[in-house]
């Protein structure tokens, strides 16, 4: 069946859906009444189309300033910088850390091709340019494998001639794991772990 086969190889692409599950979603749907098909496909419309990145930290936002850059109850003078908005969320729900945030939607990576000017890093030094003394510290909270290495080795260099303090966040972690599939716990010990790179 061609559209079968269609739904199914278009949720295969989706993270976390290997063939099994592709089938059993699809064929979910097609049990479901159409109403709740259209609600679905609107519900993603609705988020393309107003869900963009946050002007000041990349993070995804509605607003030209997401919620957290627009809440004045943050610590103002700490920024986390992470890979992805997905590592946000998880250092969110960990609770452990209630500072701002610096997303740059990738790492370097020398062997994929991925250079500095592909990743948000550039706007991170000149976030601090602005912030004129504002921002005391600078947490770099990158995945613990290679690229992350890289990319956080890459960032305490360019930070070097900025007043700001430089941490990591501790070792805790396991090295090549992800940052948003850590438990909170291991979060939270490694942002109180945190040491001065
Ligand atoms: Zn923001």
């Amino acid at each position: 069946m061609r559209s079968l086969d269609r739904l199914i190889s278009n949720l295969k692409r989706l993270p976390g859906i290997g063939p099994k599950q592709a089938e059993r979603i699809s064929l979910h749907l097609l049990r479901r009444p159409p109403e709740e098909t259209r609600e679905l496909v609107a519900s993603l419309e609705e988020a393309r189309r107003n869900i963009r990145f946050c002007r000041e930290c990349h993070y995804l936002s509605e607003e030209p300033l997401c919620d957290i850059c627009r809440d004045g109850a943050r610590e103002p003078h700490t920024i986390c910088v992470v890979e992805q908005p997905g590592d946000l969320v998880a250092v969110e729900k960990s609770r452990s850390y209630r500072g701002l945030y610096h997303v740059l939607h990738g790492t370097l990576s020398p062997l994929e091709g991925v250079a500095p000017k592909d990743i948000r890093a550039e706007s991170l030094l000149e976030r601090l340019k602005r912030s004129d003394g504002r921002i005391r510290e600078v947490v770099l909270a990158m995945d613990p494998d290679m690229e992350g290495e890289a990319t956080a080795l890459y960032l305490a260099q360019q930070l070097r001639s900025y007043p700001v303090k430089v941490t990591k966040i501790a070792r805790g972690i396991p090295l090549g794991a992800d940052l948003d599939y850590l438990d909170e716990g291991t979060l939270t010990s490694a942002f109180e772990g945190r040491r001065e790179f």
